[in-house]
């Protein structure tokens, strides 16, 4: 069977690749892909951009593709689930409607509170005076969010009033367009982040194993955010005590609330959770897709094949479907990023050293990077995730530094303590 992969992340060509183990696949074509796409066996770029709906769609038909699965958040909040579905044809991933999990912060706090979801109290503002007023009144610390997509950049955790209202001057002002009309104001929470990255056909939901993934640029939890400098799995903190509570308190009744709302969520929902002191989840946030870096920590653990997984997502048919598989072992994937990330960001530079890390066993997940007259150049922010897998956390520590040696290219820079709190 061909498969369509849309999106250009390191989560993309790890999907490729993860795709490709199966038996049941003998081409992927990843739209629009990266450097890393373009050089795997049986894998093929097809320059379309994600939001060209009828292209995609075309491509898919004229190529005879038995389904399609969509990386990033934004094509499914535009709907593209939708647009395959009028034309019959399969994809894996909420619909526009339930894509708003994901893309709507306040749609996703009325969904909880509709099923007593444990999650941080909140209260949804459109105006700035009601916002501010409502800052003055909670005190600090607080979180405020722009309830639209944002690429991680709309939460502000202020720990001053000062910088509560300053963040809420900024979003009212329209430094997320329309994303920033509402805003979410949220009780600050303490405690572990855990991701629990699920699968579900509408009616059951399966967690895949779960991760810890940190969004901070540097070593220590420090400096601003990022979309992710690394990721590890299994998280240790998600013990199976804490995964029954996730699966009874939340997975379940999200997709329960979603059906009662009408909606048919197929696909994957990602729940971001804050493990309190008490060890009690909440929820920080839903997302309508799986999540990059941990996709790429993820993916390697598996031992079941995805096509097939994801395909009875897509057909109804995940209650039949027997126990995942998984490799008894650690996984810790490393993104490197380019000089001057998360801001301004060079491109263009040589990369070098992916074949030895992976002759070490480590798996070379691109992201920023691209082909430039045969040659691998950087071309984004987040240029490679090398993840390795070990006995235990510290033994993949240990094979994805040695791996990460190997590679070099100019103003390469990474954390060096990925899953080091575990
Ligand atoms: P991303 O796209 O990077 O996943 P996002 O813009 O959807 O992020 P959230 O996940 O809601 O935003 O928040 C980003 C980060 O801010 C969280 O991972 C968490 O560290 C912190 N955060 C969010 N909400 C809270 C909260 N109520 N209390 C404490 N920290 C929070």
């Amino acid at each position: 069977m061909k498969v369509l992969v849309v999106g250009s992340g390191g989560r993309e060509h790890a999907l490729a690749w993860k795709l490709l183990q199966s038996p049941n696949i003998d081409r992927v074509f990843c739209i629009p892909g990266n450097g890393g796409t373009a050089t795997m066996p049986n894998c093929q770029n097809v320059s379309l951009s994600i939001d060209d709906f009828e292209g995609i769609l075309r491509f898919a038909q004229v190529q005879g593709v038995g389904f399609t699965i969509v990386g990033p958040e934004l094509p499914l909040a535009l709907g593209i689930v939708d647009y395959f579905q009028a034309a019959e044809a399969l994809i894996f991933g909420p619909t526009q409607e339930g894509a708003q999990i994901e893309a709507s912060k306040s749609w996703a706090k009325a969904l909880m509170q509709e099923a007593n979801i444990p999650t941080a109290a909140s209260a949804t503002f459109q105006s700035l005076e009601a916002a501010q007023a409502y800052i003055q009144q909670q005190g600090a610390p607080i979180v405020i969010k722009a309830d639209g997509l944002a690429s991680g950049k709309g939460v502000t955790v202020a720990m001053t009033i000062e910088e509560a209202t300053e963040a809420i001057d900024r979003i009212f002002a329209g430094q997320f367009g329309s994303a920033g009309e509402t805003v979410v104001i949220e009780e600050f929470m303490t405690g572990q982040e855990v991701s629990v990255l699920a699968v579900t056909d509408g009616k059951n939901i399966r967690p895949l194993m779960p991760a810890q993934d940190h969004k901070r640029l540097g070593d220590g939890d420090t400096g601003p955010n990022t979309g992710g400098m690394g990721a590890y799995a299994p998280a240790p903190i998600a013990t199976p005590e804490l995964m029954a509570k996730i699966q009874s308190q939340v997975l379940e009744p999200a997709i329960a609330a979603l059906k009662a709302r009408g909606i048919d969520y197929r696909g994957c929902l990602y729940a971001g959770l804050m493990v309190t002191p008490k060890g009690e989840p909440k929820v920080v946030e839903f997302n309508c897709r799986l999540g990059d870096p941990e996709t790429q920590a993820v993916l390697p653990l598996l031992e079941t094949n995805l096509d097939e997984l994801l395909l009875a997502c897509v057909e109804g048919n995940l209650g039949n479907f027997p126990p995942l598989k998984w490799k008894k072992q650690s996984s810790v994937c490393v993104v490197m990023a380019a000089g001057g990330y998360p801001d301004k960001v060079e491109t263009g530079q040589f990369v070098t050293g992916i074949g030895k890390a992976e002759d070490l066993g480590a798996f070379v997940f691109q992201s920023g990077t691209k082909l430039k007259n045969n040659a691998l150049v950087t071309n984004g922010g987040r240029v490679l995730g090398v993840t390795a897998l070990g006995d235990d956390i510290r033994n993949a520590i240990t094979n994805v530094y040695s791996a990460v040696e190997f590679i070099s290219y100019d103003g390469m820079y990474y954390r060096k303590d990925i899953a080091s709190k575990a």
